[in-house]
């Protein structure tokens, strides 16, 4: 990608229009923008490497300032470039660099608009498509869908990159940090990339134990009830090192 636009200006460099500006949608600096995009696309590259992903499918996003720096349509992520950072305002007019961004552009903006969250990871992730397609929320399987708010509810189906897939999306993550998208994948938010990621992993993690356990002929999983899963909730708020 980086090879077809050579000689053009280099997009870290905020466009001409939008270059000192103050007002929504102008990053806060260079640095800051050009650490955002190289942590971006390392996130977006993992998705592929952990087979979360295949080919350009899926799309990941950062909070930088009032600007949303969000991955190019179509563009395969090893392909992406210090240069090829795209950016958009909340409004989702584009702020910087010139490919064009994400389909998806409408559920990462619903998604800060709607929440604190500072990046947004979307992927087709196998299992968790897959458990898409066949229940409206993935069973209490396990504790950890603690760590998303609880119950992880699948979005009705809608076509991809329309507001229609981003209003079903907000629906499902009502009190929760990550949902899957029927017949789609996962979104997940948090307050880092890293944060993001390692909740769709969880996500997909989770809906394999779901699928595996009940592929085993006659035997049918236990289910964690409500209370149980509430109270390892308040047990995850402690977990960790303090
Ligand atoms: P983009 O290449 O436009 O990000 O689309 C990939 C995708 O997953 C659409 O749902
Ligand atoms: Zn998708």
């Amino acid at each position: 990608m980086a090879e077809q636009r050579r000689g053009a200006r280099d997009a870290r460099e905020p466009r001409e229009d939008v270059r000192g500006e103050a007002g929504p949608g102008a990053p806060d600096t260079k640095d800051e923008v050009a650490r955002a995009w190289d942590e971006l696309v390392a996130t977006a590259r993992r998705t592929v490497a952990d087979g979360l992903v295949v080919g350009t499918s899926g799309n990941v996003s950062v909070r930088v300032g009032d600007a949303v720096l969000v991955t190019p349509t179509g563009v395969p992520y090893e392909r992406l470039a210090p240069g090829d950072v795209v950016g958009v305002g909340l409004d989702g007019r584009q702020v910087l660099g010139s490919l064009r961004p994400t389909s998806e552009l409408p559920m990462h903006l619903a998604v800060y608009r709607a929440t604190g969250a500072r990046a947004v990871v979307h992927t087709h992730a196998v299992h968790a498509t897959a458990v898409s397609t066949l229940v409206p929320e993935l069973p209490l399987i396990h504790y950890m869908a603690g760590a998303l708010g609880g119950a992880v509810r699948v979005a009705p189906y809608a076509a991809y990159g329309t507001e229609e897939l981003a209003e079903n999306m907000l629906g499902a993550l009502a009190d929760r940090t990550a949902c899957l998208l029927q017949n789609h994948g996962t979104i997940a938010y948090g307050s880092s990339l890293t944060q993001a990621y390692d909740r769709t992993a969880q996500l997909e993690w989770m809906c394999r134990v779901w699928l595996t356990a009940s592929s085993v002929p006659g035997l049918t999983p236990a289910l964690l009830t409500r209370e149980q899963l509430a109270e390892a909730e308040e047990r995850l708020r402690g977990y960790g090192q303090q």
